[in-house]
This record gives C-alpha cells, sequence and structure tokens, in this order.
C-alpha cells in the first residue's frame, strides 16, 4: 500500500471514529460546566441536568404578539405593540442560536417561542425552524393552537407541494383562562375546550395521512385556582388524544399585571400533580430523575400502553434505579433524538463495549418494567393495535417577579442574598433548566429573569422598531 493511500485510510478512520463517539467533546464541556455550576442541593443521583441534558433553550424578542389574551399572561404591557416581522425573526433566531451551539454544544432542545408563533408567516416560521436546525438545535415551536390545517400546510411544504419539514414539534397552550379563541371566546370550563384539543392532533394526523409529515404534540396549560379543580378532567379527556406530554404551569405574578385575576399563591406543584394522579387514576413518580430544581421542575417521563400510563423508571424497584445510574454515569451526553438509527446504534455499542456489564443492567431494567407494564404479551398487542406511544408529564414552576427581579441582580453582582426568600430564588436561577440567549451580552439569562427582568426594556426597544403602523 503506498504512502498516500495510507495516510487517506487513517483520514477516513479517523473521521469515522470522530462521527461514531457517543458523546460530542462540546456537548461533555458544556454538561462539565452545568455540572459545577448547580448548587450542592440539587447534585442528587436523580439529577439529569450536566449529567446528561445541558438544559433546554428558548427564544426571545422575536415576535412578542399574540392574538389572544391570557389571564395571566407572562408578556410585559408593550408586547403587543411589537409588530411580527419575519425578517427580524429570522435574524434574531440565527444570532440566538449561535450562541447557544456555542455555549451549550451542538445539540439542545429549543422553543420558538414569543407571543405567537402562528402570527409569523408561514415562510417566515418555517425559515425560523431551519435555522435553529442548522445550528444543531431541536425545535419546538409553541402556539395557542388556533390557526387553520391550511396554515400547517403552508408551513411545512414548499412551493414544489413536497415537505420542506418533514417532522414538526409544537406544543399548544389551551386552557380557559384565555380569551379570544375562534368558537371559545370566552370558555367557562375546560370541558368546552375539549374538541379544540382534539381538533389540533386531528390537524397534525389528516397531514400525516397525507404527507407523512411526522410530529411530536405537547399540551400545556397555565393553572389557577380558577380552574386547579379542573386539571383531573383535563388529563383523562386528553391523554388518549395523542400527544406526547402534558405540561402544567401553575401561574406565577410575572408580566403584564393587568391581566392578574387573582392570587396565584394557593396553586403549587404538589396540588397540580394530586390532579394529574388522581386524573389517571395512578402514582406518578417524579422521584427518580429530576431535571434542575424540584422546585422549579417535576417531570413523569414514561409511555402509554393501551391508555394505561408507566414510567420508564419507578424509583420503588432497585433493578431501575441501578440501570438510571449506569445511564447517567455512561450514556450521559449521547444524544439519543435526532440521531440516525444506525449511527446511534454503533454509538451505543462503543459505550457497550468500554462498560460491557451494562448490558445485564439494562436487562434487568427492562424485566422489570416489561413485568409492571403487564407483560410482554401485553406490550406487543399495544405495539401491533398502535397504542404504544410516548407520554410525559410535567409542572413547570414558574417565580414571582418581586422575588425573581431583586434576586437576579444579586446575582449579577456576584453577592448571595441573605433574605431566605431570595436566596431560595437564587439557588433556582442557578439551577434553571430554561435558558435564553443574549449573544449582545454574553449571558444565558433563565427564563424567568427574562420575562421578570429584561422583557421590560427589550418590549420597550423594540415597540421604537418595529412598530405596529409603519410610518
Ligand atoms: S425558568 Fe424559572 S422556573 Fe423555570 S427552571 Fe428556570 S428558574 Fe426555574
Amino acid at each position: 500500500m503506498t504512502d498516500g493511500r495510507r495516510g487517506r485510510l487513517r483520514a477516513r478512520w479517523r473521521r469515522l471514529a470522530e462521527r461514531t463517539r457517543p458523546v460530542h467533546p462540546e456537548t461533555g464541556r458544556a454538561l462539565a460546566e452545568r455540572w459545577a455550576a448547580l448548587p450542592e442541593h440539587v447534585r442528587t443521583p436523580a439529577q439529569s441536568l450536566g449529567r446528561h441534558a445541558v438544559g433546554c433553550e428558548g427564544t426571545h424578542g422575536v415576535f412578542p404578539k399574540c392574538n389572544l389574551t391570557c389571564t395571566p399572561c407572562y408578556h410585559s404591557a408593550d408586547a403587543n405593540k411589537v409588530r411580527v416581522d419575519g425578517g427580524h425573526t429570522v435574524r434574531q433566531v440565527d444570532a440566538q442560536m449561535a450562541y447557544l451551539r456555542e455555549r451549550r454544544g451542538p445539540y439542545a432542545h429549543a422553543q420558538l417561542i414569543g407571543g405567537e408563533v402562528s402570527l409569523l408567516a408561514p415562510d417566515d416560521h418555517a425559515e425560523a425552524l431551519l435555522t435553529m436546525r442548522r445550528h444543531g438545535r431541536s425545535p419546538m415551536s409553541m402556539t395557542h393552537g388556533d390557526f387553520d390545517p391550511g396554515y400547517l400546510r403552508a408551513l411545512v411544504t414548499g412551493d414544489d407541494g413536497r415537505l420542506r419539514l418533514p417532522r414538526v414539534s409544537f406544543a399548544a397552550h389551551v386552557d380557559s383562562l384565555m380569551r379570544g379563541r375562534r368558537g371559545a371566546v370566552r370558555p367557562r370550563t375546560e370541558a368546552e375546550l375539549h374538541p379544540f384539543r382534539e381538533r389540533f392532533v386531528q390537524m397534525f394526523r389528516d397531514l400525516r395521512a397525507e404527507t407523512g409529515l411526522r410530529s411530536y404534540l405537547a399540551h400545556n396549560m397555565t393553572v389557577t385556582p380558577a380552574n386547579l379543580g379542573q386539571v383531573a378532567e383535563v388529563v383523562r379527556a386528553v391523554v388518549p388524544m395523542g400527544y406526547s406530554m402534558m405540561s402544567f404551569q401553575p401561574a406565577a405574578h410575572v408580566g403584564d399585571d393587568r391581566r392578574w385575576k387573582e392570587s396565584y399563591t394557593a396553586v403549587d406543584v404538589d396540588a397540580v400533580w394530586a390532579q394529574l394522579e388522581e386524573g389517571l387514576g395512578r402514582a406518578v413518580p417524579h422521584q427518580a430523575i429530576e431535571f434542575g430544581d424540584p422546585r422549579c421542575n417535576r417531570l413523569g417521563f414514561g409511555f402509554l400502553a393501551d391508555g394505561a400510563w408507566h414510567p420508564f423508571v419507578d424509583p420503588a424497584h432497585p433493578a431501575e434505579l441501578r440501570a438510571r445510574d449506569a445511564f447517567f454515569a455512561h450514556f450521559g451526553g449521547v444524544a439519543f433524538s435526532n440521531t440516525p438509527p444506525a449511527l446511534l446504534a454503533v454509538k451505543v455499542l462503543r459505550v457497550l463495549r468500554a462498560h460491557p456489564g451494562d448490558v445485564a443492567v439494562a436487562a434487568g431494567w427492562a424485566r422489570s418494567l416489561v413485568r409492571r407494564a403487564g407483560g410482554l404479551r401485553a406490550l406487543a398487542g399495544a405495539a401491533r393495535r398502535r397504542r404504544l406511544g410516548l407520554m410525559t408529564f410535567e409542572v413547570h414552576s414558574f417565580m414571582d417577579a418581586a422575588h425573581v427581579g431583586p434576586a437576579w441582580d444579586l446575582m449579577r453582582r456576584g453577592v448571595v442574598a441573605e433574605d431566605p426568600q431570595l436566596r431560595a430564588t437564587q439557588e433556582r436561577l442557578a439551577a434553571c433548566t430554561y435558558s435564553m440567549a443574549h449573544p449582545e451580552t454574553g449571558e444565558l439569562v433563565p427564563a424567568c429573569a427574562q420575562h421578570s427582568v429584561l422583557d421590560l426594556a427589550e418590549n420597550a426597544q423594540l415597540r421604537t422598531l418595529l412598530p405596529l403602523t409603519v410610518v
């Protein structure tokens, strides 16, 4: 073999080794940084932040306007005075995602969020999503869901009618605290909105049948004392509809104070979780996997089989906890979503080559999970009937602006608050799982601080830059 040929083969082998390495070095670096910066109390064996996840991301100031009114609304009073402008959106998304790519590495989940995403022209919306993908982000569009099938079609297909976005993720925010939805302008109960929740899923099903479009759909709901008692009923109705996630946000006093209708302190994560469990008719264990500070996030990762929900890891089963520990220790940082299956298989094999004992640990977990879920035959039957699918439950509790403002201000000056409430707020901000990028200042900002502090000046500026009426 000539030297030239040997060199080319070596280079090809190096490229293959790089491509199949289980964790990208920049992801490894971002994970280590996150773990090192976490407050001690959240560095538990259950913690996924800094061990598997770098955290979620969201856009800000890219399209603040919305055409529904929510009570409460997290956006500042100026948000609806800013014109939706696709060019601005795409430029901002590009800059913010480039910065997140630099700080958080090549893969992360990111929300295309602002006011209402469907106010963007379909081409601009598509370009924003493609821009996010170019920066390695898995984008999710945040919407109130009140748009027509024609909009979805125009979003995902190009001029030639072929799919330009073969897979999309959407989170539909639907609850009775919202005003102005077509056909349910002023809903009195959550039940009135079930047909709208169903219609949203159906829109994606119809387009899938026609074009092959794949989708991941989440259902979001704000919870206040006014609708807390209806959460169980919403869970019962929504679980069979075809969403893959249900996320609940207990309301916080943040954003436009003209839209705060009552005190929201009565609704906490435990109250919402109790409703979730009542609706499902079973306990939803969340202790095995944490994401940031448990006062911010509580999650139940699992799946539905023939309508019954099962967690992926039940902390009551030691074999499953052993598998979780091995996963975080050896597979943390492997990009399981959006990696082509063959490439993912090679990455997994490379991990197993270094940790062959994990095969037995994984088999123990699978045995335990299959037993609790009714046996292999039951699961295979559910798969055959196409009644097997992911379902994650989440409660995300934003914080009140009155606490976030001073806590964030002290943090930026490197001061640890003495006041217990502000110190707790700082701890949560330090373990934040939902960041927004500010390339202009070199900061990654927790969404709580964005909405409580930075949105006000940002939207006031945007109001001048992008006035509703162009003169
Ligand atoms: S955005 Fe706020 S509530 Fe959410 S994880 Fe960050 S600090 Fe916690």
